[in-house]
């Protein structure tokens, strides 16, 4: 038997525990742990993104404020909002939606957030912190994917992980994650060879590559644990998009012990740990509770 990973569910689970400790962190200091969310520009899906992750908050009674500037702001602006959100001493988290329009460097404005309040924990601070062991930070989709691994099997040490993806925001940051839980990681790329030999080596596969289906049978040895963080929309009945993973889940679903479904699996789960980081974050600043 196959075993679903219900990011939707572990997620419910998990923010049901941080609103007791946001309501803890209210009463000791006064105020509820608060998040600053910036979005530039209309695009579509980011505006869905900006509205859970601002609704969510609320919902594990934290504050959240949310900064919606037109596509036409430019970059100097930009960096004003961010100073001004690190120097509020009520702002324990910022994050600002990528992707962001043309004319704005997005490093240049990721680098300006505090690392202190980098609850996506995209600052090379953070992400050097996560390299070297030390606490910081920790991107939020690669916290959701090893917390749906660890459901599958508490202990994943000595276990080969096979990481499709090298991006900072996913493939990286999982790698490092997975190395800390004593996995044996190999990060596979576009320039990878024979990638489908190479993941049935795999106990483990994380696929975050944004190509739909990409991952099929070929890919999977029987027993393995699937993470499918991907996002795609594709065509669906009646002229809808629907949302497909990076994995084709009815081809592999047989073969794996456990897998996730998309939507339902990481998707939830990444919300789940930008709520957890902010309170991280309110705590490390105001320490304690
Ligand atoms: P990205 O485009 O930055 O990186 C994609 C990676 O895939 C690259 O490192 C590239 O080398 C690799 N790749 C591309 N083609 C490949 C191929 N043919 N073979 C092997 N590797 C290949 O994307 P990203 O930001 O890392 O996101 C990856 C996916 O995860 C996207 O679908 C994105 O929508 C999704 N995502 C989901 C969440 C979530 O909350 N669930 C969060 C972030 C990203």
């Amino acid at each position: 038997m196959t075993q679903l990973l219900d990011g939707k569910a572990l997620a419910a689970t998990l923010r049901s525990e941080i609103a007791g400790q946001a309501a803890a962190f209210a009463a000791a200091h006064g105020r509820p742990p608060g998040l600053a969310v910036v979005l530039v520009g209309d695009d579509p899906a980011s505006q869905v993104y900006v509205g859970s992750k601002v609704k969510q908050t609320a919902e594990v009674g934290m504050r959240s404020v949310e900064h919606r500037l037109p596509a036409s702001t430019g970059q100097a602006e930009l960096l004003a909002l961010v100073d001004a959100l690190n120097a509020d001493d009520a702002i324990d988290g910022i994050l600002v939606q990528l992707p962001l329009p043309p004319q704005i460097d997005a490093g240049l404005v990721l680098n300006r957030i505090d690392p202190a309040k980098d609850v996506d924990g995209f600052h090379p601070v953070n992400a050097g912190r996560l390299a070297v062991g030390e606490p910081g930070l920790v991107p939020c989709t690669p916290l959701g994917s090893v917390a749906l691994a660890k459901l599958a099997r508490a202990d994943l040490s000595g276990l080969h992980a096979v990481v499709i993806g090298r991006s900072n925001i996913v493939g990286k940051p999982v790698a490092q994650l997975l190395l800390q839980e004593n996995c044996t990681v190999t990060i596979a790329h576009s320039r990878t060879r024979n990638l489908p030999a190479l993941c049935r080596q795999a106990d483990l596969i994380v696929a975050a590559i944004g190509r739909p289906g990409f991952v099929t049978a070929d890919f999977v040895k029987p027993g393995t644990i699937v993470i499918d963080v991907g996002i795609n929309r594709v065509p669906g009945e009646g002229g809808k998009g629907r949302l497909v993973g990076d994995v084709d889940f009815e081809a592999v679903a047989p073969l794996a012990s456990a897998i996730t479904p998309v939507p339902g699996g990481v998707g939830p789960m990444t919300i789940a740990f930008l709520l957890s980081n902010t309170l991280r974050a309110a705590r490390l600043r105001l320490g304690g509770l």
